[in-house]
Order: C-alpha cells, then structure tokens, then sequence
C-alpha cells in the first residue's frame, strides 16, 4: 500500500531498529536510563533549552505541557484548528481543569494579534485566568511566519502569558526554512517534538523548556501514566531520528511539491494548499467516496476525514508519487 494518510505511518528501519536493540538502559522513573538521559540532554542542547523530557505521545506532552503552565480555573489561548485543541480529546480542559479560549485560525495558520489581544481577560473574578497562549507550527503543513511568532510572543510576555509551542513537525519548518532548531525554539517557554511522524520512530515525543517547567512538567507526567522504565529503547530511536532523518524531510517536501503539481494539471482537482510534505486537496463532493475507493483498489490509502490530505513520508519514493498523479489521472480521464 502506498499510505498517503499520514507521515505517523512511518515505519521504524533495520539501523533504526539496531539502534533500539544497543541501547543500554535502565529504570528511568528512578532517573535511570542512560540513553533517555542522554538523548533528553542533547535534545536541550539543540533546542537551546535547559531541560528536556520524553514522552510516549505528543498528545500526552501538549497535555501536560498545558498542566505545568497553568492551573485549574486558568485559561490557554489557542487556535480552533490547533492539534491541541481540537485533536486531543479536550484533554486539557477533560484532565487538566484549564479552560481553553480558541481563536479562529487564519489562512497561513497564525492567530491574529489583535484577537489574541482582544481574549486576554481582565484579572477579575469573574473570568478564568488567563496564562498562556499555545501556537503549532508547523501547522496544516505550513510554516508560522518567522517575525509573526516573535511579534505574537512578544505580546503573550508583555501581557504576562507564557507561550508553548505545539511542534509536532517543527523539524520540518527546521528544513523547509533552514533555520536552526534552536531559533524557532527561542521565543517560547517550551516546545513539545514529535519523533514518530515524519522522523519516522515508532514512539516518541519529548518536552523541551526551563529547568523548572521540565521538573513540574515530569510530575504530571507521571500523573497521567507516562512515567516509563526502560525507555531507553524509545530514546535510542529518537536520538537516531536526530541524527540521520531530519535533513531527509527535505525530500518529503519536494515529493509533495511534485505531487501538488501533479494533481493540479486535473480536472476536477483543486489544490487548497501545498506546504512542507502536505497537499490539501479539493474535489467536487460526489467524488470523495468513488476516488477513494478507486484509489484503495490501486493500493494507494488517503485522508478523507478532516480534509482531503495527502502526506508524504520516507516510506514512499518517488515511483510511489508518479502512481498516484497516474492513477488519478486514469480516475479523472474515465469520471
Ligand atoms: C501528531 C500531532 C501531535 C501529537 O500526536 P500523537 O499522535 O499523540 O503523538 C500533536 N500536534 C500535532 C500538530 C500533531 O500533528
């Protein structure tokens, strides 16, 4: 199957997998585990960050990311189409007592200032308090604007916020931007990083920040479950994702790029967005059930849930992407 749903469907490789097997480890609820404790202190390094902590989902980081900047009867400021707010369960407000306040994403993915502004609430009685605001990037594949992110967390500090950063596929603004991870990690309190999408581990996200966010971040961790013993093994995957798969994103990018190019030239095809390794497509609504199952029948898996998306990842090549603009071609020319 060439699997376009999603860059989570990445499968870990032999040396990946080698990696894992080497690993020395230990109990790293005790503080433990070597490779955990190295892979935490090289991943601060890169991100310029006192400490960092790992987590088996970037769901469960976000979340309690959340849990160490605020407290109950507090508020985050966030996007309606954000990952943390709208794809984890309303974990923040369901486990953490912390209300949300979306803010309707715009176009490119960034919350206008002036309604960030505008939801800061009054310290008063009456409203829940309001102590952060949270931002992903990237975001539907597109990368924030560099000088909007500074412009947007310069506001959140000078009205007493902190920030967080949901960068689930920052890597990919890394590469698609060439801009160290350290400077887009810069503006925020702290980032969470997912290793299991595009970087292609099976497990594995981590909380970069402050010596003292990580530490109340690694109680509520334990609260919640992700406490983990001989974690080593996801650590050792992550730490070889670092090292050998974040320059290879930069031929998921252009896999997409190819295939956004590929799909416009159809009738009946409209591109809605192409960015980093995602292509959001639009076709006209009595073909969404046909195509699918037309693509299904040709070994070809896409999204159809939130949007029409299809992800390039390092388990489809470039013979794979020609396939699918023919095989819709081949729907197209016949509908
Ligand atoms: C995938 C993703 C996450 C975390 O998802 P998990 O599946 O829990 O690891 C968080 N934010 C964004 C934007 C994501 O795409």
């Amino acid at each position: 199957m060439i699997d376009l749903r999603s860059d989570t469907v990445t499968r870990p490789t032999s040396a990946m997998k080698d990696a894992m097997m080497a690993a020395p480890v230990g109990d790293d609820v005790w503080g433990d585990d070597p490779t955990v404790n190295a892979f935490q202190e090289n991943l601060a390094e890169q991100a310029g960050k006192e400490a960092a902590l790992l987590f088996p989902s970037g769901t469960q980081s976000n979340l309690v990311a959340l849990m160490a900047h605020c407290e109950r009867g507090d508020e985050y400021i966030v996007g309606q189409s954000a990952h943390t707010y709208r794809y984890e369960g309303g974990g923040a407000a369901v486990l953490g007592s912390i209300q949300p306040q979306p803010i309707e994403n715009a176009a490119d993915g960034t919350l206008p200032l002036e309604k960030i502004s505008a939801a800061i609430k009054a310290d008063d009685f009456h409203f829940a308090r309001t102590k952060l605001l949270a931002l992903e990037n990237t975001i539907g594949g597109k990368v924030l604007p560099a000088d909007y992110v500074l412009k947007a967390t310069e506001l959140a500090r000078e009205r007493g916020l902190a920030t967080h950063l949901d960068g689930a596929r920052l890597f990919n603004a890394v590469v698609a931007s060439d801009i160290p991870l350290k400077q887009l990690c810069l503006p925020f309190d702290s980032v969470s990083l997912c290793f299991s999408k595009g970087l292609g581990t099976p497990i594995g996200s981590a909380l970069v920040g402050s010596q003292a966010l990580i530490d109340r971040a690694r109680r509520w961790r334990k609260v919640v479950g992700g406490g983990m013993r001989q974690s080593g093994i996801i650590a050792a995957a992550c730490q070889y994702a670092l090292d050998h798969h974040v320059a290879d994103l930069a031929d998921d990018h252009r896999r997409a790029a190819r295939l956004a190019e590929g799909l416009a030239k159809l009738p009946g095809v409209e591109i809605t967005a192409q960015a980093t390794n995602m292509v959001f497509v639009r076709f006209p609504d009595e073909h969404v059930k046909p195509l699918s199952a037309w693509l299904k029948e040709h070994g070809i898996l896409i999204e159809l849930l939130y949007a029409t998306r299809f992800v390039a990842h390092r388990d489809v090549n470039d013979a794979d992407i020609d396939k699918v603009i023919a095989v819709m071609e081949a729907y197209f020319s016949r509908h």
